[in-house]
């Protein structure tokens, strides 16, 4: 057991700080726009491990379907001659020792970008931190994107949904600032900065004018959290005046979440505090057809993390051949996107989408009767026949 010490800002290990939390200086922010989709770059140097002109990204397996959704990641890269080797670090919640985050986040600042499974957080244990927020929080990425759109060939309650979730993904109420005061009083404290709100509110502004968004949506409890969520939404408000071509408003997160299911036509783009955008980014893959169809970007100034967008393990279906791949391919899309390698993201991204609205071939989560191996090998396919044209 190498975590020495958990003190209330930081996680320690052999008297080494090594996730600093909070209060980070952060640079200006650089958006570029690339086609439908609007992938963040920090900064483009920061793909150092770039070797004969492939580039080199680290690949986090995780729990559960994790594993084997890396594996047709692989191999759809393979087939598709797609240049990224990846450097794969085995991080998941069966080792309870720091030791493969500490490689995992040294990889990751070697290679600048990632693509992960989710790492289940065992709920029992106080002293196992969440792999997850622990690589958030020290690779500051400090937002995550969750565009939730409606596709054709899926069956929903609502069509033509067309969301994106801008969340603050490092502090709030998952600063790991917890500790019982006395026994059986438990304090966990949710941070709100000025400097962190601003950070996210002027990101999904920006993100809004670079994508032709009409309208931002602030959500928070400012009604109960009048000094927490009342700095985060006063400050999206402020943010707001800096750019009067996009609509403002915002709306609490009861009613938000409410009206999302009953009417979630009203929405285009949500600001969100962490919490809530967690929450909230559940409910929205579920309106657009569950865990298996959208994928999930974390972004800071300096590094990118793709995942699936509502990071779900899936243990109890892992090695079942019935997982539906779908989201993890997006993710892989948007990550050679954000590398630049927008020919081969867009051969992927649409190979998905003719498999899951032209050919229709689903997973029993969607009511389908295809397996996994069915959709990868329909993906594949048709990426091979596009690559050899
Ligand atoms: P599980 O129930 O699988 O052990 P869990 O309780 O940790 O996992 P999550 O991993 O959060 O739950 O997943 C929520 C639900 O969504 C589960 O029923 C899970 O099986 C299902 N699910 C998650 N990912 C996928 C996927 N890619 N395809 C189909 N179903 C999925």
């Amino acid at each position: 057991m190498f975590v020495s010490r958990i003190s209330p800002c930081s996680l320690y290990v052999r008297g080494k700080q090594i996730c600093p939390l909070l209060f980070g200086n952060y640079k200006s922010q650089n958006l570029l726009a690339d086609g439908s989709r609007t992938i963040y770059r920090g900064n483009v140097d920061q793909f150092k491990a770039k070797y004969g002109g492939r580039f080199m990204v680290s690949m986090l397996p995780g729990d559960g379907i994790g594993p084997e959704m890396m594996g047709h990641v692989k191999e759809i890269f393979r087939l598709g001659g797609v240049p990224v080797d990846f450097e794969e670090v085995h991080l998941d919640s069966t080792v309870q020792h720091i030791d493969n985050v500490e490689e995992a986040i040294t990889s990751i600042k070697r290679n600048g970008v990632a693509i992960k499974g989710n790492i289940e957080t065992r709920a029992n244990n106080p002293l196992f931190k969440s792999r997850n927020v622990i690589l958030r929080l020290e690779l500051d990425l400090f937002v995550n994107v969750l565009h939730c759109k409606s596709q054709p060939g899926i069956k929903t309650r609502h069509n033509g949904i067309d969301i994106v979730l801008i969340r603050q993904n490092t502090e709030g109420e998952y600063s790991c600032l917890e500790h019982e005061s006395v026994s059986g009083v438990v304090e966990s404290l949710k941070i709100i900065t000025r400097e962190k709100s601003e950070e996210i509110a002027r990101f999904a502004f920006d993100y809004a004018v670079k994508n032709n968004r009409k309208k931002v949506t602030a959500v928070h409890k400012a009604n109960i959290m009048k000094l927490a969520d009342g700095l985060f939404l006063n400050t999206c408000s402020d943010i707001a005046k800096e750019y009067p071509q996009i609509e403002f408003d915002n709306m609490i997160i009861d009613n938000c979440s409410m009206q999302l299911v009953s009417n979630p036509h009203q929405f285009d783009v949500l600001l969100l505090p962490n919490l809530y955008g967690n929450i909230l980014n559940n409910i929205a893959c579920g309106l657009v057809g569950g865990p298996g169809i959208t994928s999930g970007q974390n972004l800071g100034h300096e590094f990118a993390v793709f995942e699936t967008g509502s990071r779900n393990t899936g243990k109890s279906i892992a090695g079942k051949n019935i997982a539906n791949p779908v989201a993890m391919l997006n993710a892989s899309a948007d990550l050679l996107e954000h590398l630049g390698l927008n020919k081969h993201a867009k051969i992927i991204g649409d190979a998905i989408y003719q498999t899951v609205n032209v050919d229709k071939i689903h997973t029993p989560d969607l009511g389908g009767t295809a397996s996994t191996l069915d959709v990868v090998q329909n993906v594949l396919q048709i990426v091979q026949d596009k690559t050899r044209l």
